[in-house]
């Protein structure tokens, strides 16, 4: 575990349970515990990093992993139709300060806030 003060770590690290739709060395994903559309998954590198904030040059490949892992996990959760995004920062929303992904579908998405 990266971070012991970090809740997503510790999903990670498997010390706090999910609901997990997928997982391999690099990234784990999982259900969002309150979610906001019927599909709702969330899609985090092991590896901690706070936010989009603390992408690099030198770190930023697990993003293209994540990425490249969508249209698999979307499809075995039944969607064609979907949103993924990130929120980076109290003022956009960003409550966990561990690098997250959502994958929202299941429903029609209403516009960008
Ligand atoms: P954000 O507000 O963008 O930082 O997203 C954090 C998300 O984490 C929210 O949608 C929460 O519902 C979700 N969340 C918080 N705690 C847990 C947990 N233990 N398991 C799954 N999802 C969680
Ligand atoms: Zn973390």
């Amino acid at each position: 575990m990266e971070n012991k003060d970090c809740l997503f770590c510790r999903i990670a690290a498997g010390e706090i349970p999910s609901d997990k739709v997928y997982e391999d060395e690099q990234m784990l994903a999982f259900r969002d515990i309150d979610p906001k559309a019927p599909v709702h998954v969330l899609l985090i590198p092991k590896a901690h990093l706070s936010g989009v904030r603390d992408l690099t040059a030198d770190n930023s490949a697990v993003v293209a992993h994540i990425f490249a892992t969508v249209p698999q996990i979307a499809a075995k959760l039944g969607v064609t139709d979907y949103r993924v995004l990130t929120n980076n920062g109290a003022d956009a929303g960003q409550t966990v300060q561990h690098l997250h992904f959502h994958l929202l579908g299941g429903r029609t998405l209403g516009e960008m806030g």
